[in-house]
């Protein structure tokens, strides 16, 4: 892959960066020239690994702070860090997410609140404590990783289509908001993407369903993508660096389907 150092100086915090699209999308705005604060759970060598490979091979200061996006206080800690630390915030990726898939009536009271405060709840923290800094630099980019559940829904995600769903809410409000102000604010909805995310809820898909691992991967996963391809990683990351990119400057408020034609039917 060829990485053009588009946005050298910029600063961004990626939450949810320690997997998945997260660190893809971290790895591309590193290597396009950003320096960035990684975030998010895991084994804090692994962690450190990571983030030092990644500091080595694109020639970015890369940080990491390990705020809980269910606190509050540690989302406020995280945006002051990445200010203190780097000099400013130009660039958030709200990209933390968890999945639990059950139907409504079996679906854990804990989990639903879990996911309303990971995947919706912990954005609003970001956006709000992060806006000040871009609208004081006239210049800012707040990228939210919806999901094509915040325009269609599925069977036993509820509490996930309904964070998604006020994403969806959330990014179009916020860009009205700003939109003379130099920020924009947009939420890429991918399709599938095989990550530790999916992975994970095959197995219970094939429960709730009734079907085998394979058929959840082909009959539920796959049937929704009239591509029958999985979305990919680097894909992501280079649609995130397309937005920060000076020629977005006039794409906001829109939610940017990357699903192999799945919300198109
Ligand atoms: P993943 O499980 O690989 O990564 C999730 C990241 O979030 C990890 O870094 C994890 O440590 C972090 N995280 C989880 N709970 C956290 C918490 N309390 N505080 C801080 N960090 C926390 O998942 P992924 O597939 O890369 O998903 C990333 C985002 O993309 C999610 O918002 C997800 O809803 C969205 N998404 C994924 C897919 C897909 O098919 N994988 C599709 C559409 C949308």
């Amino acid at each position: 892959m060829t990485h053009m150092p588009l946005l050298t100086g910029k600063r961004a915090i990626i939450t949810g960066s320690t997997s998945g699209i997260g660190l893809g999308i971290a790895t591309e705005l590193a290597h396009a020239g950003v320096e960035v604060v990684l975030n998010g759970l895991g084994d804090v060598a692994k962690i450190e690994q990571v983030r030092a490979e990644l500091a080595a091979a694109a020639h970015v200061r890369v940080l990491y702070h390990a705020a809980d996006m269910t606190q509050p206080d540690a989302i406020e800690d995280l945006i002051n860090y990445g200010v203190s630390s780097l000099g400013g915030v130009d660039i958030i990726i709200n990209n933390a997410g968890i999945q639990h898939v059950a139907p409504i009536d079996e679906f854990p009271a804990a989990m639903w609140d879990k996911i309303i405060s990971i995947n919706l709840t912990a954005s609003f923290h970001m956006i709000r404590h992060a806006l000040p800094h871009m609208k004081h630099a006239g210049w800012g980019r707040i990228i939210n990783i919806a999901s094509a559940h915040a325009l269609v829904a599925s069977p036993y995600k509820s509490a996930y289509v309904a964070a998604k769903h006020g994403i969806a809410g959330l990014t179009k409000t916020v860009a009205l908001e700003v939109a003379q102000q130099g920020i924009t604010v947009n939420a890429i909805c991918p399709g599938y993407v095989w990550t530790p995310l999916v992975e994970g809820q095959v197995a219970d898909t094939a429960k709730a369903r009734g079907m085998s691992e394979e058929q959840v991967k082909t009959e539920v996963l796959l049937k929704a993508q009239p591509t029958k391809q999985f979305t990919t990683i680097a894909q992501l990351g280079a649609l995130a660096c397309f937005l920060c990119s000076d020629a977005a400057s006039n794409i906001t408020g829109v939610m940017l389907p990357v699903d192999g034609g799945w919300v198109a039917q």
